[in-house]
């Protein structure tokens, strides 16, 4: 069976257009003509009914024009008889009391007349204009890619969104089964997938077509059943999604290839350090007898190589020691539990203590909620942000810290640091938590600025984000957000 394309099911719906002014009216003044013409000839037995022969001219003008035409040809008929076939002939009048009831059976059913023709040219000329709206959709529809299959899967429409994908015109694919025209791959057993369509009504999965130039798309298939009383028809909805797969097969490699750098990269770091540890602390150990056996028996310039030696390796070894906690972090297993966060601010703060106590900083803490987490990097966090206000605090004041969280949405966290230190420019916002950045010298803060670079990977670690906000001199905000 072959359905016709969908353009040619419409062409013989247009129907004839009513008259319009003036072809109407002057449709209706030859029919009034035309009319008197016949009622002049008409034999004298029928001469009684003068309105006899404008019946038809009513007739035909209502069905030509509707409504206002019929009434003008009502109107018409009437100057005609009363002006030509009257008792008083060359004078508009109502005319003999005795024609009276004539006139208005004339009247009334011209108006009747009238009355229905406009209502079935008004009927006919929405139906004209919904099926040109259909034709129109039809068209448009027929743009896209699908296929209608009959029981046996041969093909019985073809769109013309078909025909470009697969370079397959419709004369070639109508009435061929369809999986032997594409040479269909399906990803389960296609008894399988007509026994989900018969109990849902509908299928969708990926296959994969052979094009007529012999390249195979992947296709995102999409199935409906169209049930009738005596037969079934599947429609077919098929969309290209062979670049979307083939973008996300590349992007897959690119990540895996990431991933596995990035773990190289990992290891590397964590081995490089762990394997430096041994060698620079032979250095450290010797440059410190050095020191200490030789000190003030050389010259004044050996001593000062001799200490800047040793502040070198003190200095070298802190920075691989951070490098390798800072690689642990990552390769760590992260072991998320419920953790109280109250929990983690106090062991952090009992491992600032002797900091707290030196500094006289204030710490003020709020109700902090129980989310999931790694106890240890989430305290390791919580030190390292609570170690910094202290260690960038200003001796013009007491030291304030206030550790404060609030709920964002259902599973988010915003926790907040903030203390009333040195501050931070904003320029300096990103580039304070990439490791070993740091605004001051040594001599001034210590520290390697590893800090926030650890805090940043531990909150990442947890899928969450880390920002500061700051006004220089007044104080800095540290926020992250961590899902519960
Ligand atoms: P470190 O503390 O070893 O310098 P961090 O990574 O912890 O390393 O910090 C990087 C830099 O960010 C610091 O050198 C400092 O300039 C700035 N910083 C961090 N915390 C604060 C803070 N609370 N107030 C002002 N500046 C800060």
């Amino acid at each position: 069976m072959n359905l016709r394309r969908p353009a040619e099911l419409f062409e013989n719906l247009a129907l004839p257009h009513r008259l319009r002014p003036p072809q109407s009216y002057i449709v209706v003044l030859l029919l009034v003509a035309l009319g008197t013409l016949v009622r002049w000839g008409m034999p004298t037995v029928l001469e009684a009914t003068h309105f006899l022969a404008f019946y038809p001219v009513v007739v035909f003008a209502a069905i030509l024009g509707g409504s206002g035409p019929g009434v003008l040809a009502i109107a018409l008929s009437w100057v005609s008889v009363s002006f030509f076939f009257d008792y008083t002939p060359g004078t508009l009048s109502l005319g003999h009391p005795s024609e009276l009831g004539r006139l208005l059976v004339f009247v009334v059913g011209g108006l009747g007349v009238a009355v229905v023709s406009e209502v079935q040219l008004r009927g006919r000329e929405r139906q004209e204009r919904q099926s040109q709206e259909l034709m129109r959709l039809t068209q448009l529809t027929n743009l896209g890619p699908f296929i209608i299959r009959d029981r046996h899967d041969r093909i019985t429409h073809w769109s013309d969104g078909c025909a470009r994908m697969y370079g397959i015109d419709a004369k070639d694919a109508v009435g061929r089964v369809s999986h032997e025209l594409l040479q269909t791959e399906f990803p389960e057993p296609p008894e399988q997938i007509y026994k989900t369509l018969r109990e849902t009504g509908r299928w969708e999965g990926e296959v994969k077509h052979t094009k007529a130039d012999g390249s195979v798309l992947t296709i995102s298939s999409q199935w409906v059943l169209q049930n009738s009383v005596s037969d079934y028809a599947i429609l077919e909805i098929c969309s290209d999604v062979t670049a979307i797969k083939r973008t996300e097969e590349s992007l897959r490699k690119v990540t895996r290839e990431l991933r596995r750098s990035n773990q190289e990269l990992e290891n590397f770091a964590y081995i490089a350090s762990h394997d430096l540890q041994e060698p620079l602390r032979g250095i450290t150990g010797f440059l410190t007898l050095l020191q200490r056996r030789y000190a003030g028996r050389l010259d004044e310039k050996a001593d000062e190589y001799i200490r800047y030696a040793v502040d070198g390796s003190v200095r070298m070894s802190q920075l691989i020691n951070d490098l390798l906690t800072y690689s642990r972090v990552g390769r760590k297993e992260l072991t998320a539990r419920p953790t109280d966060m109250n929990h983690v601010v106090e062991n952090a703060l009992i491992n600032l203590r002797t900091a707290v106590e030196e500094s006289g900083a204030r710490i003020t803490c709020d109700e902090l909620p129980t989310i999931s987490g790694d106890q240890l990097q989430l305290t390791q966090l919580l030190q390292n942000l609570i170690g910094n206000a202290i260690k960038f605090r200003t001796p013009e004041r007491t030291c304030l810290i206030h550790i404060t969280a609030q709920k964002v949405d259902d599973h988010l966290w915003e926790f907040s640091v903030e203390d009333n230190g040195i501050g931070i420019e904003a320029e300096y916002y990103d580039r304070i938590f990439v490791i070993f950045r740091r605004l001051h010298s040594t001599k001034k803060y210590a520290g390697t600025g590893i800090g926030l670079a650890l805090c940043k990977r531990i909150v990442e670690r947890h899928g969450g984000r880390i920002w500061v906000e700051s006004n220089p001199g007044e104080g800095s905000t540290f926020r992250f957000v961590l899902a519960s």
